[in-house]
């Protein structure tokens, strides 16, 4: 399939008072149309900073990405390639209701047509929070709110999914079973998402290709394509699966350099 995204050799430092932080360095990636990235790597290596700068809100310093064949700088510019982005926290607001978080972003863009709030309403009916929609956040489960999330990063349409880290703040349990719940609702709508997660299982379970990443300055270590004859949908079932296993232990020992103590 074509790549939609590549990364040539892009670099990137931060620069202050204190002197230059180096985050990336010489990263190439490609990522093809409708497919599920995770990139992996260890904490502080840069893969927020790979984020910001796919997103455009930090220009490469060295290399170039193209996004359908445009320059950051072009593809940010074009209304009609959106780029939505999920955090590590929901960032739903507590004195607004679960619809009325979802359409501030239209409110606050003027674009609070009777279009885009049906839209709205039509995600809340699929992913099953219709009934919800006038609660407030604090009223639903850690799964309800990301996918409430889930679907103010979706009311703008996006062409591309960035998650930064977006189960973080959920416990291991719950994590493991919202995270597949919402990597299903994007695979069926056949968006191409890429993942920054630290946790390599997590990659295993939900992702098609897994991208290892060097700690920082972050290069590309491995690339490593995922795939299992049972359905994702239930990340247990998966991760009881002999691939799953030798998955883990062949991009465990990529991350760690072999070392297996700490
Ligand atoms: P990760 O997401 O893998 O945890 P980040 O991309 O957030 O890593 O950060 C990579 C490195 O860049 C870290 O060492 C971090 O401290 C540093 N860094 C991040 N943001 C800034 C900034 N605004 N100014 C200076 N250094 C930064």
């Amino acid at each position: 399939m074509q790549p939609i995204l590549s990364l040539r050799d892009v670099s990137y430092s931060y620069h202050n008072l204190k002197g230059e932080t180096p985050a990336l360095s010489h990263i190439n990636l490609q990522v093809s149309e409708g497919s599920f990235v995770a990139v992996v790597g260890p904490s502080g290596c840069g893969k927020s900073t790979l984020l910001s700068l796919i997103s455009g809100l930090l220009p490469p310093e060295d290399g170039e990405i193209l996004y359908r064949g445009l320059s950051s700088r072009d593809y940010c510019a074009d209304s009609a390639l959106k780029i939505g982005y999920m955090l590590q926290r929901d960032h739903l607001f507590e004195w607004r209701t679960v619809y009325q978080n979802l359409i501030l972003g239209l409110e606050l863009t003027h674009n609070l047509t009777k279009e885009n709030t049906d839209y709205i309403l039509k995600l809340l009916n699929d992913y099953g929070l219709y009934s919800f929609k006038d609660k407030k956040p604090s009223e639903l489960s850690g799964g309800m709110r990301q996918r409430a999330a889930l679907i103010r990063t979706m009311a703008i349409r996006p062409d591309l999914l960035l998650l930064d880290e977006p189960f973080s703040a959920l416990d291991f349990q719950t994590r493991l079973f919202v995270s597949a719940d919402i990597a299903n609702i994007i695979r069926k709508t056949g968006k191409t998402a890429l993942l920054i997660t630290h946790d390599l299982s997590e990659a295993i379970t939900l992702a098609d290709r897994v991208i290892v990443l060097s700690k920082r300055p972050a290069s590309v270590k491995r690339e490593m394509s995922i795939l299992y004859e049972i359905s994702r949908e239930d990340p247990l079932a998966i991760r009881s699966t002999a691939a799953y296993q030798e998955y883990f232990n062949q991009l465990w020992e990529v991350l760690t350099d072999g070392k297996t103590t700490v």
